[in-house]
């Protein structure tokens, strides 16, 4: 039988993969939403969370769709109501706010996830077993897309705790995490933030694992035309092209894992697979928090040289 599971904040990806991979999944049904402003039509709507876990007992899970601001108090809510919990990424504003939120889910025993959805890519697993037996020489990421485009009018990304530039930026480094072998540490960064804005528009770093493997990051949100999600790996024994996000991996040339097809996305099929896992976790009674990425972004910001840039409007 399909759990309930309710979701909060219904904006962009909400309606865009959420709904639809819910939909999908045999393992969960949408019984109700918490958004101040929007819904989902045929399904039961509340102003808030806490209205909703006061009045629906009935409904085990919840998935918090809103910016990370938001975050830990209605994560709070949630773990402190017994109800299992899927974060959307990054889990929480600060790392400390994560902490709290395992802490949480420890003394209730539930199940606390903690999603980055570039982890589920398609290319991933192949990415990483070919990448487990050789000596990585070097790692260039290249994240370079249209900040107008892909989000549109979304001011709390500016705001502190937005992260700016590092929302995308931390897709790329989860991504990373999960196709490298190796403990990764930020070596040194440079962030440019426009003259008006709180948080950066695009940031150089430096990363670097035990083995001293160079690591570099590009992750810019001021690009227009061609736009890259692609991380490339130099190894003694063949380089390789995680291109699209994770979605397609080009291997000494051959194409090893092709993209979605036209009009597709990589994100249906990694939020199908987030919930998929979410069923599992709940069933076997675990959690999963990787913390890494958000620990990268993190020391970013407490290491990183801060340039000013020309001021940004929509
Ligand atoms: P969004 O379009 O702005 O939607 C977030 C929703 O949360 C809003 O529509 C709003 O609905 C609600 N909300 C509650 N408190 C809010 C506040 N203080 N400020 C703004 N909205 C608030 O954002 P999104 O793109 O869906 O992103 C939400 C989260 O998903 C972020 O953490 C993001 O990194 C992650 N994510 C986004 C994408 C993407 O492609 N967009 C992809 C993967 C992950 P109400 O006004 O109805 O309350």
């Amino acid at each position: 039988m399909a759990i309930a599971v309710a979701l909060v904040g219904i904006g962009q990806i909400a309606r865009d993969q959420h709904v639809p991979a819910i939909a999908a999944s045999g393992a969960f049904e949408l019984a109700a939403t918490a958004s101040r402003n929007a819904g989902v039509d045929g399904v039961a709507r509340f102003a808030d969370l806490a209205a909703l876990l006061d009045r629906r007992p009935d409904i085990p899970c919840i998935s918090l769709c809103t910016p990370p601001q938001v975050r830990h108090a209605d994560a709070c809510r949630a773990l402190d109501a017994g109800r299992h919990l899927m974060l959307e990424k990054p889990p929480g504003a600060t790392l400390g706010e994560v902490h709290d939120l395992v802490a949480r889910a420890d003394a209730r025993g539930v199940t606390l996830f903690a999603t980055w959805h570039s982890r589920h890519a398609t290319a991933v697993p192949a990415a990483r077993e070919w990448l487990a037996c050789r000596r990585v020489r070097r790692i260039e990421i290249d994240w370079k897309e249209d900040v107008r485009r892909w989000h549109p009018g979304q001011e709390w990304l500016w705001d502190p705790g937005g992260l700016g530039v590092f929302d995308p930026g931390v897709n790329a480094i989860s991504l990373l995490d999960a196709i490298h072998p190796r403990a990764l540490r930020l070596t040194r960064a440079e962030l440019a933030f426009p003259a008006n804005r709180d948080t950066p528009i695009a940031a150089s770093l430096e990363l670097a694992d035990a083995d001293g493997t160079g690591i570099v990051a590009e992750i810019d949100w001021r690009r227009q035309g061609p736009q890259t999600w692609d991380i490339r790996v130099f190894t003694d024994a063949g380089d390789a092209l995680l291109a699209d996000g994770g979605a397609r991996l080009v291997i000494d040339g051959s194409e090893i894992v092709a993209g979605p097809a036209p009009g597709g996305t990589t994100l249906d099929h990694e939020y199908a697979s987030l919930y998929a896992r979410f069923a599992e976790l709940v069933a076997t009674g675990a959690s999963e928090v990787h913390l890494t990425p958000l620990r990268l972004v993190a020391d970013a910001f407490l290491i990183g040289r801060r340039v000013t840039v020309e001021p940004f409007e929509w």
